[in-house]
This record gives C-alpha cells, structure tokens and sequence, in this order.
C-alpha cells in the first residue's frame, strides 16, 4: 500500500491549523478527516478508522496525552503529537503513553509530510508483513539473521547492549525514542529511570557506527526527549 489516499485523522482545535495541515496533506494526496474535539476523535476513529492520527496535545475537552493513553488500549493507529514549542514534557509524557512522534508548532510542509511518512510506514509494519534481514542506513549494515553489524563493507564489533541498542533504532527508523522507552526495551522496565545508562552506551555506540562521533549523522539528538535514527527518506 502506498502513502497516496491514506486517510488521516487532524485533532485540533485551532481552525487555522486544521486548515493549514489539510491543504499540506490534501495537496499530497492524502484524504483527511477532522475533530476539534477529544471525544469527536474518539468517534471518528471508530467509524472512519484512519490510517494516521495527527493530534494536538492541548484540545478544548481533554489532553493528547491522556487520549493517547486511552486510544492504546484499543487502537495501534500511528499517532503524530502537536505541541507547543518548548514543552519538552509534554512530548516526552505523550512518547511514552505510546505516541509515535511529534511535529512541534509551527512546523513546515516537509517536516510535517516526512513525519506522516515515517508514521504510516510503522503502521504498516504493524499491521504485518515480513521484516527484512538486512536493515541499511547508508554505509551502515545490520544483517539480523546473523547479528552481524558492518560499516563501509568493514566488520563491527559491538557489544550485546550495544547491539541490542541499535537494532531497537534500526527497527523504529525515522521515529524517535524516548530515554524511559530506550531504557525499558533494552535493560528492561526496572532500569526506566536510569538516564545515565543511555548516555553512556550511546556514547559507545556512536564511537562505532558514526563517520564522525562529534557529529552524528545517524544516530541523532533530540533534544530534551531522546534519540532517533535518521530514516533513509
Ligand atoms: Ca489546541
């Protein structure tokens, strides 16, 4: 299935974005639906069942955070959060009750079209379909049937976390990981807290795959929520 006429849900309660986001979709071919209220999206989910949901965390009935929460005990629908400038918090509360990403306001037609990309394209995973053996970001390789990491056709030598670690990136390419959801999939739920962790092997990783460690170019920094592997789009 390709992106063209997805249909994708807006949840937003200004009407000059709602407007803005469908003209930017609309005009890429997508089909889109509108709510300017949590307990319309809720409805519209059901009866529509949309490909993608792009939701503003602040609506007039309720908070994107706690619907997230609530649409992840039903729906696997990729969700794309809006949020406000400088209100890290917020995106981070809204990865970690199960969001895909976000799109901070105000935000370009590209970066908004790249971010509906990458959701449909996970949603699609989810719904199923074979995973590839090989996953390739530029010159980086991981062959996962043999975990097996290679750079520029050159052998890497990584440690199980650190594998572990990439291999969590390489599954969610383009999409970004939140420090507790990183910290949760590979130590495990206990360690959730335990920041330093990441930093540590991140660190470690990025000395390996990274052309230059200083300056990632996969492995990248977003800051003040966590880390995303930049996607080959
Ligand atoms: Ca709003």
């Amino acid at each position: 299935m390709s992106e063209l006429g997805a249909v994708v849900l807006i949840v937003e309660d200004e009407p000059q974005m709602r407007k803005f986001i469908r003209a930017s979709l609309m005009s890429h071919g997508y089909r889109v639906i509108e709510a300017d209220r949590a307990a319309q999206a809720v409805m519209m989910l059901t009866s529509h069942n949309p490909e993608s949901l792009l939701l503003d965390l602040g609506l007039p009935d309720g908070d994107g955070i706690e619907l997230t929460k609530q649409l992840r005990e039903w729906s696997q629908v990729p969700i794309v959060v809006l949020s406000a400038r400088g209100r890290e918090d917020d995106k981070v509360a809204a990865l970690d009750a199960g969001a895909d990403d976000y799109l901070t306001k105000p935000f370009g037609v590209n970066e908004l079209l790249a971010r509906m990309r990458v959701a449909l394209r996970h949603g699609q995973n989810r719904d199923g379909g074979s995973a590839p053996q090989v996953l390739e970001f530029g010159e980086l390789k991981i062959d996962v049937v043999r975990r097996e990491v290679s750079r520029e056709k050159e052998r890497l030598h990584l440690t199980p976390i650190e594998y572990k670690l990439l291999l969590l990136f390489a599954q969610n390419a383009g999409k970004v990981l939140t420090h507790r959801q990183i910290l949760k999939e590979v130590w495990g739920p206990a360690y959730a807290t335990q920041t330093h962790y990441v930093r540590v092997h991140m660190a470690e990783l990025r000395k390996k795959i990274e052309a230059d460690p200083s300056r990632p170019k996969l492995l990248v920094t977003e800051p003040g929520v966590g880390y995303r592997l930049r996607d080959r789009s």
